[in-house]
This record gives structure tokens, C-alpha cells and sequence, in this order.
């Protein structure tokens, strides 16, 4: 088969592999129908991410059809329409009984960090991908949701519930502001919305996406870029701070922006995959009774948010900026990664 593999930084190539085969009876063989690429892809490729070895199939994120199943695989059969987690868990060891997917204990290697797909194990950018504890890593595509809007479950639907707007603890009524409106910030924008609150503040560098944030529930939308953003976050606020304030890049920067616009008692909940260390002031952060979290998207919230997206209770309209066929990856990578130039939000290959 075709696939897309990391051959180290800066370099990725799309070539002939071996085909994914069975290894276990609990994995399954998908053909892949719909793949993307995320954010993090683009660490991987930079080399911020050295946990990734060359020789790896990228990709965490599709939609496809079952084409073989071991024999201990339940819930799922040959020719069902599946939506992939990014991460792979056994479901049974003691973090998954907790929703720590990304933990599962069973991960090939026993790393400790689960298994990420396009990460440790081979992933989804490629014709085929085997799928270890299919039964609980593969999710049956709802009727009536397209598969472009059902891969948009693999990763960044979780990823901005659970670690942005859940770990942000948002609850009804809150000011709620995201930096970085990219793929992950939208999603938490839109998951955010299901707990009610009253304001959500989109913040970012670049016009087009704060202008865009508000088709994902919005209210507001600052550049980042302005020199009085700060002023224009508290204004909003009633010149108290947000109660919720959600890291959606990855740079210091954008995490010190956090910390000058969440209130006393409020949360700052990190999501961004940071390359570089960032400064923690610990002594402000105990002054102002904050509450900081951060980690790995677990998927635990998966089956939950594909009910909501059956029921069209997700905006999920508009994630998808291009589409490229599978075998013309490398340039839906190069427009992906001039993000600010193409437009491109997500980009889908099929
Ligand atoms: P993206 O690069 O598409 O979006 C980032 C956004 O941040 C862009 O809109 C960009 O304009 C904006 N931005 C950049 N610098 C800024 C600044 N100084 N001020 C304000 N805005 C700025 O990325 P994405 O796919 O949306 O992912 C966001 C982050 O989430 C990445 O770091 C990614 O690796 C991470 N991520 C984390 C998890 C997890 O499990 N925690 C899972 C998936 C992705
Ligand atoms: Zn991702
Ligand atoms: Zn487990």
C-alpha cells in the first residue's frame, strides 16, 4: 500500500509499505475512506516531537471501512463505516477503567503514553492502518453524518471537550475566552457552548480565524496582534478577567496571555503541545487562587460527542477548508502548513 511516512525532521515522503496485517486478536484492518492532517503532524515534522522515530506512517485522524477483524474483536464487524480515535486504548487495564485512554497500560512498547496513533505505532495517512483494541478504539459512523464531519471525532472534538473546556471546568454563565482559533480552539469553542456560558472570547493573530470563530458559537473575537488586546479581553469581562481561559497553540506567548486574562479563582486550561519550556509563576498563580490543567486528549468523551453530532448539536460546519485525493498528501501538507497564506483550516484527503 500508499503511505505517508516520517523519514525525520522536514522530511516526509509518500511511498510503497508493507500492507498492515492482524497482530493481534483484538485489531482490526480499516481501509481508510477520509484522513486529515493536525496541528500536531506539523510538530512531529519539525522534530518537536522526538518520541516520533523515522520510519513512522503519520496520521491520527480518518474515517474508513473495516476490512478485517482479529478474533476477539466485539461491536464491530468487516464492512462497517468506522471513525478512528487517535488514541488506542485496551479499555480494561486501570486507566482506561478511569477515561485515561492515553495511559493505557496494554501500549506496544509499554512507553507509558498510550497508543497515539501516526505517534508510536503506524497511523492513518496511508491506504490501510491496523487498529489494536478495535472494540474500543473504533466508533460505528452514525446515520446521517458525512464522514468528513465524522473525523472531526478522531481528535479535535475530544481534544477541545476534555482537555479545554472540561479540565476548564466552564460552567453556566462563565466568560470563556480561547487563544488560538485554529482546528482545536474552534473545537473547544463549540463543545464549550453545550455547558452555556456567556461570553466565549475567540483570540488570535490572525484575522480570518477570529473573524470564522464565530460560525463555531463565538460571541467575541480580539487580534492578537493589537497592541490594547489585553484591555479589549477585560472589557468584555466587566474589567474582572475570564473565568475560563483555554490555550489552543502551544508557544509561551499565548500561555502568558493566559495568565494576564483569567480572573482570581479562575482556570487556565492548556491544550497546546508546547515545544518550548514556558515559564510557570508559580507565586501568582497560588496569589490568585488559580486552577491550572493541561494533558493529553483521551477520547473518553468520543461515543458522548458522536451522539451530539448525530443530532446536529455540534457546529461543525465549516472545519473543512480543502480537499485533496490520499495520493496528493504532500501538497495538502505544504498548503496545511502556510495555514496563514492558504486559508487552510482542515484539510481532508480522501
Ligand atoms: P493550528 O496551528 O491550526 O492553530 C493554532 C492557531 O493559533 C492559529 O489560528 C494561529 O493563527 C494561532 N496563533 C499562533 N500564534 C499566536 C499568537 N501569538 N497569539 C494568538 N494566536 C496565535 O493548530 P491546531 O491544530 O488548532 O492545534 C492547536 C494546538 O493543540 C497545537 O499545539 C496542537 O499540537 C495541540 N493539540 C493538543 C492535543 C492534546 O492532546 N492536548 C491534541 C491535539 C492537538
Ligand atoms: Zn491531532
Ligand atoms: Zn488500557
Amino acid at each position: 500500500m500508499k503511505a505517508l511516512v516520517y523519514d525525520g525532521p522536514s522530511s516526509i515522503s509518500w511511498r510503497e509499505v508493507p500492507d498492515p496485517s492482524i497482530l493481534a486478536p483484538t485489531d482490526a484492518i480499516v481501509r481508510i475512506e477520509t484522513t486529515t492532517i493536525c496541528g500536531t503532524d506539523l510538530h512531529i515534522l519539525k522534530g518537536d516531537v522526538p518520541t516520533v522515530e523515522a520510519g513512522r506512517i503519520l496520521g491520527h485522524e480518518g474515517v474508513g471501512i473495516v476490512t478485517e477483524i482479529g478474533a476477539a474483536v466485539a461491536g464491530i464487524a468487516v464492512g462497517d463505516q468506522v471513525i478512528i480515535s487517535c488514541i488506542s486504548a485496551c479499555g480494561t487495564c486501570g486507566y482506561c477503567l478511569d477515561g485515561m485512554y492515553s495511559h493505557c497500560l496494554a501500549d506496544e512498547g509499554s512507553s507509558g503514553i498510550g497508543w497515539i496513533l501516526g505517534h508510536l505505532i503506524d497511523g492513518t495517512q496511508a491506504e490501510y492502518v491496523r487498529v489494536p483494541f478495535a472494540g474500543t478504539s473504533l466508533h460505528r459512523v452514525p446515520e446521517g453524518v458525512t464522514a468528513e464531519d465524522a473525523a472531526m471525532i478522531s481528535d479535535i472534538l475530544p481534544t477541545g471537550h476534555e482537555i479545554g473546556v472540561r479540565y476548564g471546568a466552564v460552567e453556566p454563565g462563565d466568560v470563556v475566552a480561547v487563544i488560538g482559533a485554529g482546528p482545536v480552539g474552534l473545537a473547544a469553542m463549540t463543545t464549550a457552548a453545550l455547558y452555556g456560558p456567556s461570553r466565549v472570547i475567540a483570540v488570535d493573530i490572525d484575522a480570518n480565524r477570529v473573524e470564522q470563530a464565530k460560525r463555531f458559537g463565538a460571541s467575541d473575537g480580539v487580534l492578537s496582534s493589537d497592541a490594547d488586546w489585553k484591555d479589549q479581553v477585560l472589557a468584555l469581562t466587566d474589567g474582572l478577567g475570564v473565568d475560563v481561559a483555554i490555550e489552543a497553540v502551544g508557544v509561551p506567548a499565548t500561555w502568558d496571555m493566559c495568565l494576564a486574562i483569567v480572573r482570581p479563582g479562575g482556570h487556565v486550561a492548556n491544550v497546546g503541545v508546547h515545544g518550548k519550556p514556558v515559564s510557570f509563576p508559580l507565586e501568582t498563580a497560588w496569589i490568585q487562587n488559580l486552577t491550572i490543567t493541561t494533558g493529553l486528549v483521551n477520547t473518553d468523551t468520543s461515543r458522548m460527542l458522536i451522539k451530539l453530532l448525530a443530532q446536529g448539536r455540534l457546529a461543525v460546519n465549516g472545519f473543512i477548508s480543502h480537499h485533496f485525493a490520499l495520493d496528493d498528501i504532500l501538497s495538502a501538507y505544504d498548503t496545511f502548513g502556510r495555514a496563514a497564506e492558504t486559508k487552510a483550516l482542515k484539510v481532508i484527503l480522501t
